[in-house]
């Protein structure tokens, strides 16, 4: 059974060595040592030495595959061209830091398998070592965005998954250009089990998501799968038509009884300002409708590739990177060297790199 793993990367020089580390020794285990394995990276128009590091992996290595964006589209068109394009029975989902544990893969592919699921996908059950901010605002957008839609999103559920062809094909189906990705897992539905497991800080590298982006996210999931905001809208306002109303009524009753004038121009104007405020708010609201239809409308690619690794030839998996059978692979369990995997160094030395970007080759190892 073929498994295609997808990870999209996004200025990862420093993140991809410890990666593959990482999966040339999960990918020994028994559970994946048998699997057609492909590594399909995804580079979203990185920057750093990224694209030149996975060319090189790729002539070396074939089980791995690399798109290259023609500029940075973001993670969500990176994950679909990447499940455009996987060709294994089981997709899997990883993301390059090593903060999806690739010691639940072999469990992850067995619940696919064997257990009758469509999906194992995994959560984080805390948020340490993500700011404090942060964790409050992403725990709010959760209970928020799960009273306005019939789609549950989990908290904490990470985009680190293994799924089914049926389900990948499921999810190609959606063809809208707003890609809200968790939002689309839930909504395809399909039998999920659920791996629990502790966050993890990024074995290097920086995130790419500021505070302001992922506000930017959550406001994009909200109007992608629900319209409640609109509703809500026009319920405030079906309200405040009601308040005026009867503000109206009152006001004329006591000129005609009672002959009092109307009271100041403060409350007058507050009233203004606060209406006025409504109004621009609730436009808002259907702006971000409207500009969400406006992009679809026009029917602009998701991505746009630059360019692509050589097809892979027929050969087995059970060779491992530099040609040995898989029987040397799963010896090699000292990842260090000799075996084809580029370093920073070498791509410096074609791409003319400046040398303190070569630091690389000195790190040492993590335990994964
Ligand atoms: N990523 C991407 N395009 C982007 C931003 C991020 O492909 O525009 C990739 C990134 O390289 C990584 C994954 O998405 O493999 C998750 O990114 P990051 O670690 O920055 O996000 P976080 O884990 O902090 O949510
Ligand atoms: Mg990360």
């Amino acid at each position: 059974m073929g498994l295609s793993i997808i990870v999209p990367c996004y200025n990862e020089q420093e993140t991809l060595p410890f990666f593959m580390d990482a999966i040339d020794r999960i990918s020994s285990q028994p559970q994946l040592a048998e699997k057609d394995l492909e590594i399909l990276f995804v580079d979203d128009g990185s920057t750093d030495h990224t694209l030149g590091f996975l060319k090189k992996l790729a002539g070396t290595d074939r089980r791995v595959r690399y798109i290259s964006f023609s500029r940075n589209f973001g993670k969500e068109a990176a994950l679909y061209a990447g499940l455009q394009r996987a060709r294994g029975d089981l997709v899997a989902v990883m993301d390059v830091d090593l903060q999806d544990p690739p010691s639940l893969l072999p469990d992850m592919c067995k619940a696919v398998e064997a257990e009758g699921y469509d999906v194992a996908a995994a959560r984080r059950v805390d948020r340490k070592g993500e700011p404090w901010l942060r964790s409050v605002f992403a725990r709010s957008f959760y209970r928020i965005i799960n009273k306005m839609t019939d789609v549950e999103m989990m908290d904490g559920a990470r985009d680190f998954r293994v799924m089914s062809r049926s389900y990948v094909d499921a999810l190609l189906g959606l063809r809208e250009y707003n890609r809200f990705s968790k939002g689309l897992f839930s909504w395809v539905g399909f039998r999920t089990k659920w791996f629990s497991y502790e966050n993890t800080e990024r074995v290097a590298g920086h995130t790419k998501w500021s505070f302001w982006s992922l506000f930017r996210y959550s406001i994009e999931g909200i109007v992608a799968f629900t319209t409640a905001p609109l509703v809500i809208s026009s319920c405030v306002g079906l309200l405040l038509c009601l308040l005026a109303f009867i503000a109206v009524v009152i006001i004329v009753v006591r000129k005609l009884l009672f002959g009092d004038p109307v009271d100041g121009w403060a409350s007058l104007a507050s009233l203004i300002t606060f209406l006025g405020g409504c109004q621009m708010l609730f436009l808002g609201i259907i702006g971000q409708y409207m500009a969400k239809m406006y992009l679809e409308v026009k029917g602009r690619p998701v991505y746009i590739v630059a360019e692509e690794s050589a097809e892979r030839t027929g050969r087995t998996v059970s060779e491992g990177r530099d040609g040995s059978k898989d029987g040397d692979l799963l010896k090699a369990q000292d990842v260090s060297g000799g075996r084809g995997l580029p370093r920073v160094q070498d791509i410096s030395e074609d791409r003319d790199i400046p040398k303190e970007q070569g630091a690389l080759k000195d790190r040492v190892h993590p335990k994964v």
